[in-house]
């Protein structure tokens, strides 16, 4: 090992402690390259964790100890200790043994992880081309590991009491990844609707949707383009192929139940009225009421057995801010506090030439303290601040759960938190949403240290 690892405390990380030895060194490549475990490696892992150590590696170069990729020591739901990179950090370079590289679930299970992280990372890994089931079968499958719904669009709870990720719908999945690879997770100054749906166009390149269709072939942004897109689902299914289907990826402006189980999406505008009712299930991702849209929703359109004509499937939708910007949110709340977070921004940006990024996580996050999800992260040049909007004050169940999560988020940027529950009048409202404003200005622009 060419590199120096030095261990540093968690709350004093420029001080150095001590080197590791080569012996200890040893182990951990053990581990993290082939997931050994030796007594040894536990010996070590278990003073890191008990002493509330982190180890910076050298590989970087970094002479600056704050600059350096750092390690940390976690211990899973069942008390079994691991070692993982901070993501929050520089990364390795390219050739260091603990430089991370994202791994399929499949990998992961190799590694002799425990099976409870294993399963949350199935669960929650943000997805690949890789990881994406191929050839995909979205319209037959639509809703893996989620519920359906009768009475109303299923909301897609991926926050249960317990704070443990549910598995998205396969729909949703390939929704995530497209509108992560179009830029459209992170609100930056940069962001324009129409180049980004050009990215996602993209990314679908990369895809297989079935047989050897690369999903981008099936794929339609809007009402226009949908003939098109059928047309070829038809002459794919008439040709044999029982897999055959395509995605229309549009922003929808309302979504109404019909009863039955079954809703219309419109999209309405000067311009143009379209609408569809779904023949399979409509998913949307809540947490909370959402009382209006828009939306992004991937609607799959495929052939119906016995029948000839293609139709719209299976719908995966999520609340996003406005017609404009994709930023999902998961409530009215949330949006609430999205808008008022938008205004920050544009204010920033124009009267003070402030960059700054709000980004809605929708898988969990990596912290020092553990996995989660916060409801915004906002992040300034080299400062973060975590935006998490408290809605059900009162829910005890609600505010365990907070109690939990919170330091857990502490562990990677300061948390602002806005209180929004209740019955609030629309100058208490303001009020709240301008300290919180005021609060996250504070921590991405000042230079104290956190
Ligand atoms: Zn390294």
């Amino acid at each position: 090992m060419r590199y120096a690892l030095t261990v540093v405390q968690k709350n004093a990380p420029t001080t150095p402690v001590r080197d590791l030895s080569s012996a200890e060194i040893g182990t951990l490549v053990d581990y993290f390259q082939g997931g050994v475990r030796t007594p040894k490696l536990l010996a070590v892992l278990q003073e890191l964790h008990e002493r509330k150590q982190w180890v910076l590696c050298g590989c970087s170069g970094a002479e600056q100890l704050v600059e350096r990729p750092a390690l940390v020591v976690a211990r899973t739901g069942e008390g079994k200790l691991y070692i993982r990179n901070i993501p929050s950090r520089p990364t390795h370079s390219l050739e260091c043994p603990f430089a991370y590289t994202p791994t399929t679930s499949t990998e992961i299970v190799d590694r002799g992880l425990n099976a409870d992280i294993a399963r949350r990372a199935l669960a929650d890994q943000p997805p690949t081309p890789a990881t994406l089931r191929s050839p995909l079968d979205l319209h037959l499958a639509p809703a893996l590991g989620a519920t359906s719904g009768t009475s109303a669009p299923t909301k897609h709870r991926d926050r249960t009491p317990s704070g443990r990720g549910k598995r998205y719908p396969e729909l949703g999945k390939v929704l995530f990844y497209l509108m992560e690879q179009a830029g459209m997770l992170t609100q930056t100054a940069e962001f324009e609707l129409l180049k980004s749906f050009h990215f996602m166009a993209k990314a679908a390149q990369a895809i297989l949707a079935f047989g050897a269709v690369p999903l981008s072939d099936v794929l339609s942004f809007s009402p226009k383009t949908l003939d098109s897109l059928t047309r070829r689902v038809k002459m794919h299914s008439a040709s044999g192929e029982k897999n055959a289907f395509g995605m229309a990826v549009m922003i929808i402006h309302e979504i109404e139940s019909l009863g039955a189980g079954k809703y219309e999406l419109r999209r309405t505008s000067s311009e143009e009225s379209w609408s569809c009712c779904p023949k399979g299930e409509v998913k949307i991702m809540a947490k909370r009421s959402i009382s209006k849209g828009p939306f992004i929703a991937a609607i799959t359109y495929a052939v119906p057995l016995g029948e000839t004509e293609p139709v719209p499937f299976h719908v995966f939708a999520v609340p996003i801010l406005n017609r404009n910007r994709t930023l999902p949110v998961e409530s009215d709340l949330e949006r609430r506090a999205a808008i008022s977070l938008l205004r920050l921004f544009d204010w920033a940006l124009e009267k003070k030439g402030l960059k700054f990024t709000i980004t809605k996580p929708v898988f969990d996050v990596q912290a020092p303290m553990g996995d989660c999800r916060p409801d915004f992260v906002v992040k300034g040049l080299s400062r973060t601040a975590i935006v998490e909007v408290m809605g059900m004050m009162g829910s005890e169940e609600y505010e365990e759960q907070k109690s939990r999560t919170i330091p857990v988020m502490e562990s990677l940027a300061p948390v602002v938190q806005v209180d929004l529950s209740g019955s609030l009048s629309k100058s208490e409202l303001d009020n709240r949403l301008r300290d919180m404003n005021k609060a996250i200005l504070n921590v991405i622009f000042n230079n104290e240290p956190r």
